[in-house]
């Protein structure tokens, strides 16, 4: 008998068929006889619609009460969920991230788990139940308040209960047949991966690239936990992603782990770009700017400082960051605009971010050849520009985004020979 950890997005689960869709394959791997852990996400566009209904209410919903309306969307469709388990005559109770033992710290919005304690989890498997888990959502150790993982948060949800519960699979459940060389809502003809490392597929996560969370991928990796990711709309093997290289353990057969040397082409239009405009070019200045933006709790990602304008003694700072970030980083900095000096401030949500990433990169020169000149002949011109041993990254105006992803994926000869499915969803 296995234990099996399940997770099933917002598209899986996005109606009262998908939900009893979902519960009959909850129930065929129960009475396959296995233990089964279930975490699901908020119906369709649940969580989305939320936000939208907060925003019309207010302008700046407090962030505890943000929390608070958005763990209610995971709340439904694990009830409904249950119901229609139970239906079947296979007894399933849900939890919330509290009941389950998900332990955050306290930042609302982006907590971060610190402790997992899924006792009442384990005594519902005991009892031979089905215990399916609210994903996203914990609570905060210190005082007990609801929080929420950000954005996609429900992947690291079944992650870590996977690894506390010593779990002998995780498999994500989701609208596309497993991870591809780029998004197939971007481009049709990208090729299914059918193993990658951790390392990439974090690279990929952390550029944009929404099929796995960020910290559910790191979460595996430092547990050694091999991910399955797969739709739920077909029956198809989909993509194992491998914490240690080499470790083929657990795929099934044929599927050795390939070692290309670009793994895909990732995109991410959740960023925008903060200029700080005539900063005094002196040491120290860069440090008390992300000084500010960390006190901010902000997560930049890409910074360039331009060479200082001759004559002056005054630079030009830009950086990214999340855009639901921009309003408070955009904030603090303005508060301190006497004390560093600075003259303006500028901000950008108009940007995307292109990023090629691939383990092979590290020992192929010509890689940035490539994909500068496919760029340059899209017509796609560059804001910023970022690397890393195995990414290029690239900044562009929103609008070329999906046709600079198209020229590099094409570049590359990273197309398939058939087109991906898209099973659900609507993208947003
Ligand atoms: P879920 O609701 O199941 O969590 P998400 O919308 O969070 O689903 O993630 C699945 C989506 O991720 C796909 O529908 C696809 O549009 C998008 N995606 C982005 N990059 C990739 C990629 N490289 N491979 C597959 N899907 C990707
Ligand atoms: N429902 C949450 C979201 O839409 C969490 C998740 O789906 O993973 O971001
Ligand atoms: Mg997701």
């Amino acid at each position: 008998m296995a234990l099996i950890v399940q997770k099933y997005g917002g598209s899986s689960v996005a109606d009262a068929a998908g939900i009893k869709r979902v519960a009959e394959r909850v129930v065929a791997t129960r009475k396959a006889g296995n233990d089964v852990v279930v975490v699901v996400s908020a119906m369709g566009d649940t969580t989305d619609e939320l936000l939208d209904l907060a925003a019309a209410v207010t302008e700046q919903p407090p962030a505890r009460e943000l929390d608070m309306l958005m763990t209610a969307g995971e709340r439904i469709s694990m009830a409904l969920l249950a119901m229609a388990i139970n239906a079947t005559g296979v007894v399933a109770q849900s939890f919330t991230g509290s009941q389950a033992g998900m332990i955050t710290d306290g930042i609302h919005g982006r907590a971060r788990i610190i402790d997992v304690d899924p006792h009442r989890v384990r005594t519902s498997l005991d009892k031979g139940h089905v215990a399916i888990v609210a994903g996203f959502q914990g609570m905060s150790r210190n005082d007990q308040e609801i929080t929420t993982m950000g954005r996609g948060g429900s992947d690291t949800t079944a992650v870590a209960l996977a690894a506390a519960l010593d779990a002998d699979v995780c498999e994500i459940y989701t609208d596309v047949d497993g991870v591809y060389t780029a998004d197939p809502r971007v481009v049709p003809s990208a090729k299914k991966i059918s193993s990658i490392s951790s390392e990439e597929m974090l690279e990929l996560a952390a550029s944009g690239a929404k099929i796995l969370h960020l910290r559910s991928v790191e979460y595996a990796r430092r547990f050694g936990l091999p991910l399955h990711v797969r739709s739920s709309f077909s029956d198809h093997e989909g993509t194992w992603v491998i914490p240690q290289p080499g470790d083929k353990t657990t795929l099934s057969e044929g599927a050795a782990l390939e070692q290309p040397i670009i793994s895909g082409v990732a995109h991410d239009r959740s960023e925008g770009k903060v200029t700080v405009i005539g900063v005094p070019d002196i040491p120290g200045k860069a440090a008390e700017i992300f000084g500010i933006i960390a006190a901010a709790h902000s997560n930049i990602d890409m910074i360039v400082q331009n060479i200082s304008t001759q004559g002056t003694g005054k630079t030009d700072i830009s950086f990214t960051l999340p855009v639901v970030e921009g309003a408070d980083a955009r904030q603090a900095l303005k508060n301190a605009q006497q004390q560093v000096g600075f003259e303006d401030i500028l901000y950008d949500e108009n940007i995307g971010k292109l990023s090629l990433i691939g383990a092979g990169m590290r020992s192929h020169p010509g890689v940035s050849y490539i994909f500068f000149k496919a760029l340059s002949e899209a017509g796609v011109n560059i804001d910023l520009i970022s690397t890393s041993e195995i990414r290029i990254s690239v900044v562009t105006r929103a609008d070329l985004l999906d046709t600079a992803v198209r020229a590099v994926h094409r570049a590359f000869d990273l197309d398939g020979t058939e087109e991906a499915t898209v099973y659900g969803g609507t993208g947003r």
